[in-house]
């Protein structure tokens, strides 16, 4: 059920110019109230986990069929470059594939139960059952892809599901739930709640029949649920200041040309686009130059262009709390090495120079915070030690990546680095939907990707009985 009642529309704006992309309905507390008891009421009829596996499989494939009509839909309401949003749409069929083997597979276990004289003499069989309703929050930036890593791990673990997605980005998810309906998902088994955070999202985090609170997006919100909703399950993936070790040796052109694409793709806002590069002195300088030169080849402009990388940010409010960031890390001694200001002579003021500074430090907001713009910062170091140390320095642990020539010396740096994940040779703004992927610290207490959600969707129900008494 699309929530309906007498609440306002919610009007989606293409950050790109501000032209209307269409409108839907935002959700009030009485179809809050009416989603919620629907998505616990569906629970009566449980979905056999082979149906459950069917509907994803056929929604995956109507993906494949809509792939362009959904990666154009991403583009106007996210402001999403089109290559990128193509590529989003490709992952979300990955990603609710992966999630039918999840239905398949199954779980659960025999107990061993001559393994104690108390248990000796008994069968146990656990069973793991699905926890009930699970409300998911996501975020704008990849408004299909991240509503998939909620629906199709909840759906394969039988539960069904109260969906607020970002209020820019709607219609994503609205055209995501039409095409599982239409792949056979009960219509009231998945229920879509647009609207503001506070007003939705909050009601829907705290409600007691909630069984399992899932939420993507940034910390200072995530947190604040997670404390609200203490009788609830509650998962978090959260943000990161995603920091790139590059140590003398390596090919520095071609570090330099991934490493741009990773910070500045889509504005920089993924939650592990690069932000810091920690780069060893004595190619600080070459490292810098050719960094210039990269972010110099990206194209940045309109969306609709195949070959843009940086388009809009967000929102203009976005965009000038960016140059916030940049400007007090100026004041602060970092050196600007390109950008810092929003493009001029385009149809909005949101989109922002890929900017490059060098000499940001612990202390100043674009090296402790996660910026979540085209923003990148170098910072350089002389041994291992401290290029540890500065990696791990924020409160963030989500992913970080070791760009090393020497293989064995990355492994030992590895294993010294606090983050949900680490890459070695590749730059960490890599993410394949079967990987288990969440954070330490403050980018949460979770892991994503079908196989590990699945966990925390589900509970275990043991069933005991002597064995001379119950068969075998
Ligand atoms: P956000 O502002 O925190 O919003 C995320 C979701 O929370 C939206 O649906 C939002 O609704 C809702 N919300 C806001 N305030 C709320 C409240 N008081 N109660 C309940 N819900 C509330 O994040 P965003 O700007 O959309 O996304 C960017 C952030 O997400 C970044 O920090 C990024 O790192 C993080 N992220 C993390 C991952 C990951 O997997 N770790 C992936 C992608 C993004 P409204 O839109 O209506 O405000």
């Amino acid at each position: 059920m699309m929530a309906t009642g007498t609440a306002r529309k919610l009007e989606v704006r293409a950050p790109w110019d501000g032209s209307s992309v269409r409108s839907c309905t935002a959700t009030d507390a009485a179809a809050l109230d009416g989603a919620i008891a629907a998505a616990r009421d569906a629970l009566a009829d449980p979905l056999p986990a082979h149906e459950a596996a069917a509907i994803l499989e056929r929604c995956a494939r109507l993906l494949g069929e809509r792939a362009e009509e959904l990666a154009q839909l991403i583009r106007d309401e996210a402001g999403k470059p089109i290559s990128l949003a193509r590529a989003e749409v490709a992952r979300s069929r990955d990603t609710l594939t992966f999630s039918a083997h999840e239905a398949r597979r199954g779980r659960g276990e025999i107990v061993p139960m001559d393994a104690s004289a108390a248990g000796a003499g008994y069968v146990a069989t656990v069973e793991r059952v699905p926890v009930g309703v699970v409300a998911a929050i996501t975020p704008f930036n990849f408004p299909l892809n991240l509503s998939c890593h909620k629906l199709g791990p909840a759906i394969a673990a039988g539960c069904s599901i109260v969906h607020k997605p970002a209020s820019q980005v709607p219609l994503t998810a609205l055209a995501l739930r039409e095409l599982l309906v239409e792949s056979g998902l009960p219509a009231a088994w998945l229920q879509l709640v647009p609207g503001p955070g506070r007003q939705v999202g909050e009601p829907l985090a705290t409600d007691l029949r909630i069984a399992h609170l899932s939420f993507t997006g940034s910390g200072d919100v995530g947190w604040h649920l997670a404390g609200l909703a203490t009788r609830t399950r509650v998962a978090l993936e959260l943000g990161n200041s995603t920091p790139v070790i590059v140590r003398a040796g390596i090919d520095v052109g071609d570090a330099a040309r991934r490493i741009a694409v990773a910070a500045m793709g889509y504005a920089g806002q993924s939650c592990i686009s690069i932000q810091r590069v920690l780069v060893e002195d004595a190619i600080a300088g070459e490292l810098t130059e050719a960094l210039a030169a990269a972010v110099d080849a990206l194209g940045v402009g309109d969306p609709a262009d195949a070959d843009t990388v940086v388009g809009p940010m967000i929102s203009e409010q976005d965009a000038a709390r960016a140059r916030g960031v940049v400007d007090a890390a100026i004041e602060a001694g970092a050196r600007l090495v390109r950008g810092g200001s929003v493009v001029d002579g385009l149809p909005n003021r949101q989109t922002l120079q890929p900017t490059i500074l060098d000499g940001i430090a612990p202390g100043m907001d674009a090296f402790d915070q996660e910026a979540f713009a085209p923003l990148l910062g170098i910072t350089r170091f002389a041994t291992d030690a401290e290029a540890v140390r500065l990696a791990n320095a924020t409160r963030y642990g989500l992913q970080m990546g070791i760009l090393d020539a020497d293989l064995a010396r990355a492994l030992e740096m590895a294993g010294q680095l606090d983050a949900g994940a680490v890459t070695i040779n590749e730059v960490p703004t890599f993410r394949a939907d079967q990987m288990p992927y969440g954070g330490t610290k403050d980018s949460g207490n979770t892991r994503e990707g079908p196989r590990y959600a699945i966990r925390e969707l589900t509970r275990e129900r043991m069933v005991l009985r002597p064995r001379s008494r119950g068969g075998s």
